[in-house]
């Protein structure tokens, strides 16, 4: 229901510049050299638990640094979890918009305010980002977030069946009959954000299980909101064992939804969870999941060389490869190939991989050990694969924290694992194809891969431009047409795949909010009719 004020389209919050000398970079420096260890707690109904269950969070590029201790609810807090949203869910619901959306919108100004140096500092040492990746995440991408879904519910809520002569038709958008639950992945603060906030300004309470690598920014965004005025027990942040916690999620009767974002498997587990006790919910459970991505991108023989190899080295090593929708295979024309190939690798010369206080670095590290263990089998078997050349990189270590090269590798069977599978780092496998096999790569690219989430294609021939985007019109949810495949904005790229990407449901936009709501239409009728007799 709309009542109060009404806010208008926001803006993107724009980026704050770091360069040596200015008051951001400063405030930044003072919040990555601030040493305490902080101790996350489970937060239920407002009341903040402490336990010997303990996770610790070090920065993964300097393993030594201890930065947080995440304390893990029992089985029981979880239940006293679910149960807690139960209670406040009515005050909840019947809350006007305007009073939810102001919560975001205060939220939302602390973030770009007083904690904006604390969030991003948090992500910067937690998740291994530079500073040129954790500004746009966990400051503008998360502000972006809360602005647009208080918007965007405004906008779901104007829209109204029509009303006629004789009776009045109107939608009540009622949330979901019971709790979402929001499983974050740890790539993005932002994300934690939005899995959370979207359903709640729908109206839902939220059961919260933040990922344990970026349950330390999380939980800043946690406290913001707090410090907002979201009322107890509206999300509870529940930072568990992610079996325990979905365990507990799927036994009540009162899950209405799961939001989610992170691995294709995981989310598959979840369905098949949520599916083989469909009968047990009192609603049948909205899905709505983001997932994995094997982005590719496509030269045409018309496309500028510099241009595909800056597109590929922003792409696909920004934050360590470690985006959905991160550039992990490309499509290059022979024609072209030796000048991408000399631009890649005079570039990544270049290219600092290293501390992220460090302002000038490029690269941080991989989130874990299992990761950089993964990518370190990948690498060491490429080098033994004939199908495979190293065009840069293909180093890793350990010290002090979970380091890989970027990695450039020339792959000549385009069918090789190296093309299909998601390895969630930065690792990017290239195929040169015959310039004259242009049509046949359109389909190869298109069948190449499970996943359809981004794209981008490089060309400046129309017809060959309108072609490939018509042949790959199901290869990705988002795709650029000469941009790199990353960087999505709130408002601008609803951003989500399909096939094995996800439910392509745009997070940040209207699309998504509608999967929060269960209209009521309700038709009054002003005249009831008192003939029984039809015609007459
Ligand atoms: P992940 O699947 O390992 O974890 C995501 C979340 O699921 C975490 O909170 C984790 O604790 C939880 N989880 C793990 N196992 C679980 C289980 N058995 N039951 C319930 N929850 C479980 O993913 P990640 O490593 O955090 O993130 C990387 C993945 O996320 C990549 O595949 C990436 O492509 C994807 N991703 C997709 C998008 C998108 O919008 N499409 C955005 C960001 C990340």
């Amino acid at each position: 229901m709309i009542s109060g004020p009404q806010f208008p389209l926001p803006a993107n919050e724009p980026e704050l510049h770091f360069g040596t000398g200015t008051q951001a970079q400063a405030e930044l420096r003072k919040a990555l050299e601030q040493r305490d260890v902080v101790d996350i707690p489970t937060v239920i109904d407002g009341q903040r638990y402490f336990s010997n269950d303990v996770v610790e969070v070090r920065a993964p590029h300097d393993t030594q640094r201890l930065l947080a201790r995440i304390h893990r609810p029992t089985e029981a807090q979880i239940q006293q979890a679910v149960a807690s949203g139960k209670r406040v869910a009515k005050d909840w619901a019947k809350l006007t918009h305007a009073s939810r959306a102001t919560i975001l919108h205060r939220a939302a100004d602390i973030i770009a305010t007083r904690s904006r140096m604390k969030i991003n500092a948090a992500t910067m040492l937690g998740q291994s980002k530079t500073v040129e990746e954790a500004e746009p995440d966990s400051a503008c991408e998360l502000i972006d977030f809360l602005r647009f879904n208080a918007y965007n519910a405004q906008r779901v809520y104007a829209e109204q069946p029509m009303s006629v002569a004789t009776a009045a038709n109107r939608a009540d958008w009622r949330p979901l009959e019971g709790f979402v639950y929001a499983v974050s992945p740890f790539n993005f603060t932002a994300i934690g954000g939005n899995l959370t906030t979207a359903p709640a300004i729908m109206g839902n309470t939220v059961l919260w299980k933040p990922s344990e690598k970026s349950a330390l920014a999380n939980y800043i965004f946690f406290e913001a909101l707090e410090e907002a005025g979201l009322p107890p027990g509206v999300i509870n942040f529940v930072p568990g064992e992610a079996e325990l916690t979905t365990r507990v999620a799927l036994a009540s009767p009162d899950l209405a939804g799961i939001h989610f974002t992170g691995s294709s498997a995981v989310f598959q587990s979840l369905w098949k969870g949520v599916a083989s006790k469909v009968d047990s919910f009192r609603t049948i459970p909205r899905l709505v999941g983001e997932t994995g991505g094997k982005d590719f991108v496509l030269a045409h023989a018309s496309a500028h060389p510099s241009e595909v190899a800056i597109a590929l080295i922003r792409g696909a090593f920004g934050y360590q490869g470690q985006k959905c929708s991160a550039a992990s295979r490309a499509y290059i024309p022979r024609s072209l190939w030796s000048q991408v190939r000399d631009e890649l690798r005079a570039r990544l010369a270049e290219l600092k991989v290293g501390d992220v206080a460090d302002f000038s670095t490029f690269m941080g590290a991989v989130i874990s050990e299992a990761s950089h263990q993964k990518l370190s089998r990948v690498l060491a078997a490429a080098k033994d694969d004939s199908a495979v050349t190293f065009v840069s990189g293909g180093k890793t270590w350990s010290e002090p924290g979970y380091f890989v090269e970027p990695t450039v590798l020339e792959v000549s069977n385009p069918k090789h694992a190296l093309m299909t599978e998601e390895l969630f780092g930065p690792i990017l496998s290239v195929f040169v194809y015959e310039d004259n096999a242009w049509d046949d790569t359109l389909t190869l690219i298109d069948s190449t891969s499970p996943y359809a989430l981004t794209g981008s294609i490089f060309c400046t021939d129309r017809f060959a431009l309108h072609q490939a985007e018509d042949v790959l019109v199901n290869a990705a949810g988002n795709l650029y047409l000469n941009d790199k495949p990353t960087g999505a904005m709130i408002g601008q790229q609803p951003f989500g795949g399909g096939r094995a990407s996800g439910t392509n449901d745009k997070a940040g936009s209207y699309l998504n909010l509608l999967r929060w709501a269960s209209p009521r239409v309700v038709k009054e009728t002003y005249l009831p009719t008192r003939e029984w007799r039809f015609g007459a």
